[in-house]
């Protein structure tokens, strides 16, 4: 298993606590840099307007206008939020990938690849099991 990021984040609990607080899936993705299977995620086929949350520590990660359908089976991104997201390097299962997490709480997202749309070029590639979608209400 590849470990979490190094570093602090505002939001830190044991594992213990993040067991109570998440599901099985949750926090198989966010905890143990866990990969849910392609196609398993309902937001795939999301398209309302809103913001993608972290589902551990509720941080807005991703806006609605930058998700599109990569065809991969994992709810995909174009790019994030401000200042939401890091990344570290991940050279597990014999491959060199940038992994990307949540700045907030250091929960593992998922990926991001060189092979997403113009003009930035990038697929923030994501487990859905590690997001919350707050769809916008008319009057936000
Ligand atoms: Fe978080």
């Amino acid at each position: 298993m590849a470990k979490q990021p190094d570093g602090k984040f505002p939001v830190a609990k044991s594992n213990d606590e993040w067991r109570a607080a998440l599901s099985k899936e949750q926090y198989h993705v966010l905890r143990e840099h866990g990969t849910e299977p392609a196609g398993a995620s309902a937001l795939n086929d999301e398209k309302r307007e809103g913001t993608f949350v972290c589902a551990g520590c509720g941080a807005p990660l991703f806006d609605s206008q930058s998700k599109y359908d990569s065809g991969s089976g994992w709810p995909s991104f174009t790019e994030p939020r401000k200042g939401a997201i890091g990344t570290s390097v991940d050279k597990s299962h014999f491959m060199v990938r940038t992994e990307i997490h949540c700045l907030n709480c250091g929960g593992h997202l998922g990926h991001v690849f060189a092979d997403g749309p113009q003009p930035h070029g990038l697929r923030f590639c994501t487990n859905g099991a590690a997001l919350i979608f707050t769809v916008r209400s008319d009057n936000s």
